[in-house]
């Protein structure tokens, strides 16, 4: 209840729609988040070439840029 010279604001949420769209997003970002953990694996950090695998180990793999030549030591499942 408003006192004289103040006013009250309603704001109405109906929350129907918002968990389902809650859940969109949160499926949305595992998506993006799968796909920026695979960048590492695919792309030279100097240069953004592709990265070619020169040789595997059970723990590394050894990659070199297509592009520049860098190589990188990519730990295997680095990012969970
Ligand atoms: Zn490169």
């Amino acid at each position: 209840m408003s006192k004289k010279g103040q006013f009250d604001v309603v704001v109405g949420m109906k929350t129907g729609h918002l968990v389902h769209q809650l859940e969109v997003i949160a499926a949305g970002l595992q998506d993006v988040a799968a796909k920026l953990r695979e960048i590492p694996e695919k792309y030279c950090e100097e240069c953004g070439g592709d990265l070619i695998e020169m040789e595997r180990s059970e723990f590394v793999a050894i990659k070199s840029c297509k592009k520049c030549g860098e190589k990188f030591c990519i730990q295997h499942n680095a990012v969970q």
